[in-house]
């Protein structure tokens, strides 16, 4: 149909114009020489706002009109894909909803904000952001109102990282999350501690490169299609299946974050490089969401690079890399899965990492209805550290002046992070169903059969399918909080032998 023709058309000039945007960033974060950032800011919103104006312009609204009624959604034409012009009319409604003005204002205030935050942040000051947050925090409001909801004004920001996912739903699954974590991580602290001392110590860049391709090749990451490079911050961005970007950073005096880094970042690049290449450009080809998308990168973070399968087999090959001698399998699965409360998201353990998420979604549902005033923040979040993590940080910059997002106006990203782990455990079930003996193949240093299996199940699907459809597909069983639960009480009991 010449339409349909000429909407994919001018979606996959959309797609591409995002790639070579996502290309641009990485080099930024990667190889750009520092002075460049003036001309790259120029380039990036040059190149973005040729990209809005493709999406919002009148060719491709009449173009997909004749396919859609867009003032419903409605499908005009029969014999076209629902699912697929079900996602093209979302995503046109979401550029459509928001006035170029409103964008640019936004743009502006987020960009000065990013700047207002890290000043704040580095000298502990939470007054120098207040300003800024309190405005992001208005005009996030107003987007959720531009947006519509029928709840919850955080329904229509959530929506747009988690598609279909509502507040009271994500409030429900965080609570039953919340009672479970809280009641184990006090049977641990009541336990035998781990002592992981030997994984800390010297070990040079250029040795842990070395062993991330070891790991690479381990785990099959087609380096025809994608590169790992070092960045301040960890991330993975992908223009097409054929060209994934993935990022790491490395501590010196440890090699576990790194690793964990590249697993985790690993994740998502196979999500990307398997999604179908003959859909590029389309919904469907493309992935879900990002608590999906999460879902795949935790998957080889912990379900996998975690287990103890996993490293009996690449645990000599580390050993004799490091030169780590005398440390046997069972003491080493225990020490990279110690599990202790500590103050920054970004470096908790996989017990407490939920509970600094649920920290971050109880505090933005209330700054977005209005119960929690910008400048209380501090004290609510040092008093939430306490009740859910048994700590209190000395500082802001250790407490709420931690993470970007806010400063971003990403309110309704932190979620996505948690529902990953849980969409992971959720999807687990099945394929431990599939591979009742996954465990002794994976000791073996197989890996193929893993990435079968996310490929046939959630990659070669793109958007087909809504994130709670397809893990209701998989498993049989609607989603919920039951499987990370269960996941995570019977590994740390039989780690901390409670
Ligand atoms: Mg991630």
């Amino acid at each position: 149909m010449k339409e349909y023709d000429q909407l994919l058309k001018a979606a996959r000039n959309i797609r591409t114009l995002k790639g070579i945007i996502s290309l641009l960033h990485w080099d930024q974060e990667t190889y750009m020489p520092s002075g460049s950032n003036g001309i790259r800011s120029e380039q990036i919103e040059l190149l973005s706002g040729i990209m809005h104006r493709e999406h919002t312009g009148k060719t491709f609204s009449n173009t997909l009109g004749k396919l859609v009624d867009l003032k419903s959604g409605k499908p005009l034409v029969k014999g076209l894909n629902k699912a697929e012009l079900k996602e093209f009319y979302r995503d046109y409604k979401l550029a459509t909803a928001l006035p170029v003005s409103f964008v640019e204002e936004f743009a502006r205030l987020t960009s000065e904000s990013a700047l207002a935050w890290q000043e704040a942040r580095k000298k502990d000051d939470f007054q120098l952001f207040l300003p800024h947050l309190e405005k992001i925090i208005a005009m996030c409001k107003k987007k959720a109102d531009l947006i519509g909801y029928k709840n919850h004004p955080y329904d229509a920001l959530l929506d747009e990282y988690e598609p279909g996912m509502t507040t009271k739903e994500v409030a429900n699954e965080f609570s039953s999350l919340k009672k479970s974590i809280v009641s184990l991580l006090k049977k641990i602290q009541g336990s035998k501690q781990v002592n992981d001392s030997f994984l800390k110590g010297n070990f040079s860049e250029k040795k842990q490169m070395e062993f991330a391709e070891i790991l690479l090749k381990g785990i099959e990451f087609d380096k025809t299609k994608g590169r790992l490079d070092l960045s301040t911050h960890p991330f993975s961005s992908s223009t097409h299946p054929s060209d994934s970007r993935i990022t790491s950073r490395i501590h010196k005096n440890e090699f576990m974050s790194h690793i964990r880094s590249v697993m985790h970042e690993c994740g998502h690049s196979f999500y990307e490089m398997g999604l179908p290449e003959d859909k590029y450009g389309s919904p469907l080809g493309d992935a879900i969401s990002l608590g999906i998308h999460e879902s795949q990168s935790r998957f080889w973070e912990t379900r996998i690079g975690l287990s103890k399968p996993f490293w009996k087999h690449f645990l000599p090959q580390l050993k004799e890399h490091f030169k780590l001698n005398n440390v046997t399998l069972d003491s080493f699965y225990k020490a990279i899965n110690k599990v202790s409360p500590s103050f920054i998201r970004v470096e908790a353990d996989e017990v407490t990492y939920p509970l600094h998420v649920i920290l971050r979604f109880e505090l933005e549902t209330e700054l977005i209805n209005g119960k929690l005033k910008v400048k209380d923040i501090p004290e609510a979040w040092n008093g939430k550290m306490q009740e859910l993590l048994g700590i209190t940080p000395p500082n802001n910059t250790l407490g709420c002046l931690q993470d970007i997002h806010w400063s971003l106006g990403s309110f309704g990203y932190f979620p996505t992070y948690t529902l990953g782990n849980m969409y992971a455990a959720h999807l687990f079930t099945a394929f431990e169903k599939a591979f009742p003996k996954w465990e002794e193949k994976l000791a073996k240093g197989e890996i193929h059969f893993i990435h079968e299996w996310l490929t046939e199940n959630i990659h070669r699907h793109g958007k087909a399918y809504t994130g709670k459809e397809l893990l209701k597909n998989i498993t049989g069983k609607p989603f919920s909080a039951d499987a990370y639960n269960k996941y995570l009480s019977d590994k740390y009991k039989s780690i901390y032998g409670f």
